[in-house]
């Protein structure tokens, strides 16, 4: 690459909003994540444009996050919410819009990071179109979740094979944790390029209170042990888990003791629904005198809740990164985690928390008593957990590895494979039958 106006990159995120307000249904990590890259991105000189699905009247259809870096949403079908399992058909006229978007900037993305399956669909049209270089970040792969879930969606065949096809195609993946590549390679396909470049997290942002301060902030008593969850109310996220350990706790008769569930939710959606059943079972163990359910927490007072509690607690069925978990391990708080997918990763047991089996009570319960029980030893794990974040997960760091991958992929020519693809599709249409199949 010879001129800086060549770094150029398109994320696209059809489903996660890297503008969107973070913690609320089907916004999380994946959000979190286009959009700290991104701006990350921008400051090592990238010129990065993020694309997304535009859900209502009243969002702005370009937002600019820093001079580098904006997000650009598109309208594909009603401008409403759709749930991502419901969003595949829509991605034609996704793919309609991004097209036509370049034109009019006179624009061509040659290199395209694809952040979940419908997007990494989006990026294999996009490839066959224009011959542009994919990398590809799944954030969930489906042969893992449907393991972990009762109600397998109609869409699953699908995704299934959009998830290898990609693997098999894209120039590289981002696997996110070692863990992740393992089942990229076991469940999914033994072909296809696979690097590691982890999540990333803030380091000055989480880690910038300390814990009397936090505490005297949130009106929490300075002898109370603190355990909290932070995340989406989703059945995959084992809320369930860490009522009933704290619930079954042994320092439940201290009166001390002080559980804290910070998540979004709307009446009546999944996330709603969701939190009407993890209030149930509050009710049901006798625990609303001793349990706090803030609603979202916002990105400025996260760290301050971090900070506050004694332990953060993260129960998730399966989680392939599971920022939450770095997060608090660079506010200085040790983390109890299910022994599942990124979590093995991020979390050392014995060393910045403890790890146990997932929807595992009595387990979940003996871990958090034995960090509750012994101050010094939980404040010897949170200066090794926030020692292990900005070692090895700050954004920053994860932007440069993915900046040299991109500066790498560029500086290859196009494959002869792909050349001959391109002229085949160039002479038959202009579009993918992919894309011309599912036109009305
Ligand atoms: N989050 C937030 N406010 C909330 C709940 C969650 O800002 O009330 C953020 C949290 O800080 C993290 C992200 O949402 O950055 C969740 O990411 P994670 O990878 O832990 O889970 P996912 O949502 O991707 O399953």
């Amino acid at each position: 690459m010879n001129a800086t106006s060549e770094k150029r990159i398109a994320l696209i995120s059809v489903h996660g909003d890297p503008a969107i307000e973070i913690g609320k249904e089907e916004a999380g990590g994946q959000n979190v994540y286009v959009r700290k890259v991104g701006e990350a991105l921008g400051r090592l000189g990238w010129q990065v444009d993020m694309f997304t699905r535009q859900v209502s009247a009243d969002q702005q259809q370009i937002v600019q996050h820093s001079e580098n870096c904006r997000t650009i949403r598109f309208q594909a079908g009603a401008l409403e919410f759709v749930p991502r399992d419901n969003l595949f058909d829509y991605l034609p006229e996704f793919i309609e819009k991004f097209l036509a978007f370049q034109k009019e900037n006179n624009i061509t993305y040659q290199l395209i990071h694809t952040n979940y399956w419908l997007s990494s669909w989006v990026g294999m049209q996009l490839k066959k179109i224009q011959g542009s270089k994919q990398v590809h970040t799944y954030h969930s792969l489906g042969a893992v979740k449907y393991n972990t879930i009762e109600n397998i969606p109609p869409i699953a065949t699908k995704r299934l094979a959009v998830e290898k096809e990609v693997l098999e195609t894209a120039e590289t993946i981002v696997a996110t944790s070692p863990q992740e590549k393992q089942h990229m390679r076991s469940l999914v396909s033994k072909k296809g390029n696979i690097d590691i470049i982890p999540c990333g997290t803030d380091v000055q942002q989480f880690g910038s209170v300390d814990r009397e301060t936090a505490r005297a902030k949130l009106n929490i008593d300075p002898e109370a042990k603190v355990v909290l969850y932070v995340g989406r109310f989703d059945p995959r996220k084992g809320i369930e888990t860490v009522v009933r350990a704290v619930g079954a706790s042994e320092l439940r008769e201290s009166q001390k003791l002080h559980l804290i569930i910070g998540g979004g939710s709307t009446p009546g959606n999944s996330d709603g629904i969701e939190r009407d059943r993890i209030e149930g079972i509050i009710n049901e163990l006798g625990m609303s005198d001793i349990t706090n359910l803030p609603g979202r927490l916002c990105q400025t007072v996260l760290p301050t809740y971090y900070a506050a509690a004694d332990v953060c607690v993260v129960p998730s069925h399966y989680e392939p990164f599971g920022l939450v978990a770095i997060e608090a391990m660079a506010s200085g708080t040790p983390v109890v985690a299910s022994d599942v997918g990124g979590l093995q990763f991020t979390v050392v047991p014995e060393v910045t928390g403890l790890l146990a089996p997932p929807q595992d009570v009595p387990a979940f319960t003996k871990a958090i008593d034995r960090i509750l029980m012994d101050q010094q030893w939980r404040n010897e794990l949170g200066q090794a957990a926030r020692e292990r974040v900005i070692n090895k997960f700050s954004w920053d760091g994860v932007a440069a590895q993915l900046s040299e991958l991109y500066t790498q992929l560029l500086e290859q020519p196009v494959t002869k494979s792909l050349v001959q693809t391109l002229e085949q599709t160039l002479e038959q249409t202009a579009v993918p039958p992919a894309v011309e199949s599912t036109k009305q």
